[in-house]
């Protein structure tokens, strides 16, 4: 089974129209579609922006369903000078930037956890890089790998990105990945996030993600697509 979880419903439509759906089950008001995707077993669930909504159906889908591998497509704010509208991200790893025991002399970005304390929630290196090469092979617009901060906040402040590029190297900003990536680490189950950019994290912020949040939620979501029946469990 694969777990694939997106924030809002334009990051999953095509896919829920695509796969063909055995069960729906509703626990705790999140919808969980069961069926095939290209000849594998998934689960897909709309969970709503944030940290808290995505560590929850994680959670439930780890314990529900026993995946595999859980994927979180969807968009995401571009940081850096270098990363536009239309690019992919695929996460080497994530960042909580938004979790900070500085004051107590610890990193920023902490976690603190019963594995330990850490800053970086890993990504799945061999299917990240299989979706990085299957992405430079069908996707227009560049393909990154790099850090995704994760944060219960929409940034449209340049100021902010740049906080986050010094402190964390992020080149994509969101507010799910980093929550998934924990409970999968605490499950030890690969995951891996794929965040196509819908805006820039700046000024024009919201203005962007209104016009772009669309298209690139169907990029990361074709790329998806593409990509599971190369995925070998
Ligand atoms: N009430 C709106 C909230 C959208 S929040 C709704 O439910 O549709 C923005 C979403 O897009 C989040 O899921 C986040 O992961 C992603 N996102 C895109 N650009 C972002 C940015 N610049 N900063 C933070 N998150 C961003």
């Amino acid at each position: 089974m694969i777990g694939i979880i997106g924030a809002m419903e334009m990051e999953i439509e095509g896919l829920k129209k695509r796969m063909s759906i055995t069960k729906e089950e509703e626990i705790c008001g999140l919808k969980y579609y069961v069926g095939t995707l290209e000849g594998k077993d998934v689960v897909v669930v709309k969970c709503s922006p944030g940290k808290v909504n995505a560590a929850l159906c994680a959670q439930t889908i780890i314990l529900r369903y026993e995946p595999k591998l859980i994927i979180n497509p969807g968009v995401a704010g571009g940081i850096g000078d270098n990363v536009y509208i239309g690019d992919l991200v695929v996460g080497t790893a994530c960042v909580q930037y938004d979790c900070d025991t500085t004051a107590l002399g610890e990193p920023k970005g902490n976690l603190s956890t019963n594995k330990g304390e850490l800053v970086h929630l890993p990504c799945h290196k061999e299917y990240s890089e299989l979706f990085s090469e299957t992405a430079a092979e069908v996707y227009e617009g560049k393909v990154h790998r790099g850090i995704v901060a994760t944060g219960d906040q929409f940034v449209a402040d340049p100021v902010k990105c740049l906080e986050l590029k010094r402190d964390f190297e992020a080149m994509a900003c969101e507010m799910e990945g980093g929550s998934i990536a924990q409970a999968c680490f605490l499950a030890d189950i690969p995951f891996v996030a794929l965040r196509s950019i819908s805006d820039n994290a700046n000024m024009e912020g919201k203005v962007d993600f209104m016009s772009f949040a669309r298209q690139s939620a169907k990029k990361a979501e074709d790329l998806l697509v593409k990509a599971l029946p190369l995925v070998k469990l």
